[in-house]
């Protein structure tokens, strides 16, 4: 336990509008416990401007032009523009759309300009592409390929511009901002504290917690209503699901990473409106996935590839597989010519868990909107649609929760009905048992057999619904926080599988990492915060949430030994409580060695899209924080994690690269990495490219 001698302070907030406050010593320790924030106070606070948070945005406002009552709502975002964190290039439904702007048609700039044309699926064998019938699901008949990016934009110009809402990018929500007690009930009845919006992330700390000359607080949104549409597996969305039990009647979310990249092609081969979806090769037949070729307009084609995120060889490289997948025939005759060029690279976990893993959408103040809660349509391949009805859906929930004021915590539970009584149950509920077969008992080729009967013939029109299922076995696997993810702890230890074998790259057909990455245009200030920590969720919340309201967290808690003993001293610990944190910190990293590296054979270091994590050989040896003679770097600063065994290994975590696609967050066996936000503006730019074509 922490013995801090220091009095302690709860966070002040000054109730102005202006958006940030100067801290007052500069280049000290950050003390959390006494900085002033600057604090706004809105009616709905919506976290995530995709296409969930601004439908929800638009419709709240069209609501008020309807009724009459004025509504502040607000929607930040952490990418540096609108879209420019959002994975382009998608096919989209455009039923959410035309409802929420019947006249968008008619709407000069907007950027639904190409209609889909036709739809194929196609078997991959080694050498040859057949085609296959695709299931009714995936007809595209009526819909639109689009830059998702660019749809987002336009959207959020829409609800600007149109509708009078506050956009606000480069504002990343850091933390949910809780009442001070126990005040309202959630779901289940139990007695606890309410959302009352959020806190944005400092700006201006060094890696160590230091606050720079340029340092800036982050500001308190206060809000009626907190809206969490930030993607799957949103940060502040686990939080909330933790913190409420959202999962409690609920199976676990299963994910899938997708790889995406577009690529201009010769016109001669460009057919624009045309879809083609892959199954089979280059996966093996225990992975589940499939590709994708998307002729956008412009002489644009997105390509790229989903790869469940529940595979069990720990040996494989999603980005090695997209790139084996352009070796592919079919690939090399779109992509091999003179006038073809890669234009950007991508990545992005996507929910695939379906009806059955959506969670409870309301707890005490707010809501999960789109895919923060989780309604892609894997059999569709589709979220878009169903992100922007669930956003509609909560925005009218909301609506009716702000007026008539009232001053107990916001109930949004109307929203959650809605949603199960909306066509986007119907969506879901058709197609629960598609993916979820090939977690069942009858494997791959079971999973694809039974796909195919109920998706053409049975429609969902079962009694049963599949379960997710975790393996009887899943020891040394988180199992303390509801949102401990089942794609982990399916899992197998490197032992059990061999490498597969990847050919060489080709440029430019086919490239190194870090050529890709330069594509994202990924950046972030160099020396902040690491915010990919080494701990589990629940602890961090425990220390963030819990221990905080009493200024008694440690915030840098998984940031790395610097950071932590910064912050054990601001508290004021003694010095055999700051060794305590310190050794913890420790302990971690070991125990995170040991076991992905150990069991796992450093499976981060190939699943990172981004190549942000890196076991290496520990020259110093013998260090501290490591195991088996590696360390953990992160933001290229060694943090030694070594054990005494024969090489000296390090883990290298740069997360400058990092692309926020949470695959880490999701997949590492140990589920110790927990992802936060970094400083706003920072991440991707995947929309810098449609901006200048
Ligand atoms: C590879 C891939 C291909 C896909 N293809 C298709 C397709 O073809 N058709 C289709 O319909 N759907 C497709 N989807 C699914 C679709 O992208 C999602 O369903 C949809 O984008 C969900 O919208 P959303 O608003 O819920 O979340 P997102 O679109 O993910 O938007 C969330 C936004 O919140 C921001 N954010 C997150 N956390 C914070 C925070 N703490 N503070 C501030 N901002 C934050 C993010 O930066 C982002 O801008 C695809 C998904 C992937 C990954
Ligand atoms: S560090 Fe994690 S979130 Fe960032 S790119 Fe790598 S896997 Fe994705």
């Amino acid at each position: 336990m922490l013995r801090c001698r220091k009095p302690l302070f709860i966070p002040k907030l000054t109730r102005i509008r202006t958006f940030r406050t100067s801290a007052v010593r500069k280049n000290a320790i950050f003390n959390p416990a006494t900085v002033e924030r600057a604090e706004d106070e809105v009616d709905v606070c919506i976290v995530g401007g995709g296409p969930a948070g601004l439908s929800a945005a638009i419709r709240l406002k069209q609501l008020e032009r309807e009724k009459g009552n004025e509504i502040r709502v607000v929607v930040l975002e952490k990418g540096s523009e609108i879209g420019s964190h959002i994975v382009s290039g998608a096919v989209i439904e455009p039923r959410a759309l035309n409802e929420l702007l019947p006249d968008w048609s008619s709407m000069s700039d907007h950027p639904l300009t190409q209609p889909t044309t036709s739809s194929r699926m196609l078997f991959l064998t080694p050498k040859h592409a057949v085609p296959i019938p695709h299931p009714p699901q995936m007809g595209n008949k009526g819909n639109y390929v689009v830059s998702l990016s660019q749809f987002t934009r336009w959207l959020a110009g829409v609800a600007e511009n149109e509708f009078g809402v506050e956009v606000y990018p480069g504002f990343a929500g850091a933390q949910l901002l809780l009442s001070e007690d126990a005040d309202a009930l959630d779901p289940w009845g139990n007695k606890v504290r309410s959302v009352q919006g959020v806190v944005t992330n400092e700006v201006g700390l060094t890696r160590k917690f230091h606050m720079k000359p340029s340092f800036e607080p982050g500001m308190a949104f206060r809000a009626k209503v907190t809206l969490l549409a930030e993607g799957a597996h949103g940060s502040l969305s686990k939080q909330a699901i933790g913190l409420y039990d959202l999962r409690k009647e609920s199976q676990p979310q299963t994910y899938g990473i997708g790889l995406k990249e577009v690529w201009r092609v010769d016109p001669e081969k460009h057919k624009p409106g045309e879809v083609v979806h892959t199954i089979g090769w280059p996966l093996d037949m225990q992975t589940y996935g499939g590709g994708w070729v998307y002729h956008m307009n412009g002489g644009l084609v997105s390509l790229g590839l989903v790869i469940g995120l529940d595979y069990k060889n720990p040996w494989i490289s999603p980005y090695r597989e997209l790139q084996k997948m352009k070796h592919h025939p079919y690939f090399r005759s779109l992509l091999s010519s003179p006038k073809a060029e890669r234009l950007s690279y991508a990545a992005r976990v996507l929910n695939e868990g379906g009806l059955q893993s959506v969670p409870k959408l309301n707890f005490p103040g707010g809501a999960l909107i789109g895919c923060s809660a989780g309604f892609v349509n894997i059999a569709k391949i589709k979220g878009t649609h169903n992100a922007m009805k669930s956003g509609m859906l909560a925005a009218e929930a909301a609506w009716d929760v702000v007026h008539p004021e009232s001053e107990s915590a916001s109930d949004m539970s109307a929203y959650d009905s809605a949603l199960h009584k909306s066509w986007i149950h119907t969506d879901l509920h058709e197609v629960r048992n598609l993916r979820a077969s090939f977690g069942t008992r009858l494997g791959m080729l079971g999973g694809v057999l039974y796909s195919g009967i109920d998706s053409l013939f049975l429609k969902g029109r079962v009694p049963w619904t599949f379960k997710h299922h975790k393996p009887a076995s899943s020891s040394g696997k988180e199992s303390d926080f509801p949102t401990s993810s089942l794609d982990a702890s399916l899992t197998q230890p490197a032992s059990s599988h061999n490498p597969p074998v990847y050919p060489a790259f080709e440029a430019p057909l086919s490239t190194d990492l870090l050529t890709s990455v330069a594509l994202t245009g990924t950046n972030h200030a160099e020396d902040q915060p690491v915010h990919l920590r080494v701990v589990r969720t629940a602890r961090y919340v425990e220390e963030v949430v819990d221990k905080a309201k009493e200024g008694k967290g440690n915030v840098a808690v998984g940031a790395g030994l610097d950071a932590v003993r910064a912050e054990a001293e601001v508290l004021g610990c003694e010095k055999e409580a700051e060794a305590e944190e310190v050794r913890e910190e420790v302990e971690r990293r070991q125990a995170h060695v040991r076991v992905n590296v150990g069991e796992y054979a450093g499976l981060l270091g190939r699943a990172c899209p981004a190549g942000v994590y890196e076991y290496v050989p520990d020259e110093e040896g013998g260090a501290k924080e490591g195991w088996d003679g590696k360390k953990l770097v992160i933001n290229s600063q060694v943090c030694a994690f070594t054990l005494l065994l024969p090489i000296s290994i390090s883990f290298r975590c740069s997360s400058q690269n990092c692309i926020h696609c949470k695959l880490c967050d999701v997949k590492v066996p140990t589920q110790d990495i927990t992802w936060t936000v970094p400083e706003g503006g920072g991440g991707p730019k995947y929309s810098e490219f449609f901006l200048t074509v």
